[in-house]
This record gives structure tokens, sequence and C-alpha cells, in this order.
């Protein structure tokens, strides 16, 4: 049996792809929050679980226009991490 899983944009390189291939980043009420189940409440933005992406959503400030929230050190600091670790 064939499942199809919702289609995301990573606001990096503008890929679409799988949700669950997609690394989910949620302002959940003025908190940033990386929601790797896709679960949580709040405006929402996808990205590509690399480097090069979380770099141009960044850089181009797609991130934070998605989120409508300033991307800071600290919060791009947490994003690489969970990449890292995946
Ligand atoms: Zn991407």
């Amino acid at each position: 049996m064939q499942r199809r899983s919702p289609i995301r944009k990573c606001v990096g390189c503008g890929d679409r792809r799988d949700k669950i291939e997609l690394l989910r980043i949620v302002n959940n009420k003025g908190e940033i929050i990386i929601d790797p189940g896709g679960k949580l409440p709040g405006r929402g933005a996808y990205l590509c679980p690399n480097m090069d992406c979380l770099e141009k959503a960044v850089s181009k400030n797609k991130l934070s226009d998605a989120l409508k929230f300033e991307i800071s050190d600290e919060i791009y600091e947490k994003i690489s991490e969970e990449i890292k670790h995946d």
C-alpha cells in the first residue's frame, strides 16, 4: 500500500519534498522550537536537514520571513545542532 505524505517547500532551496524528510521549525508564541514530529501548533517553516539550506534560508531572511521572527545567532546554532545530530 502506498501512503502519500504531504509535500512541503524548503525555505532554503525552494525544493518541494515530503514533509517527513524536512525539518520543521515553529514559532510557538515567540519561541523558536524545532519540531521533528511536525505536531506543534504555531507558524512553521520547513527546511531540508542540511547546512546549505539553513545558510540560504538565514542569509536571505527567508526563515525569519516565514516565521515572522528574527533569527538570532542562538537560534541559528540551535537549528544547526539539530541538523548535525541527524
Ligand atoms: Zn532545501
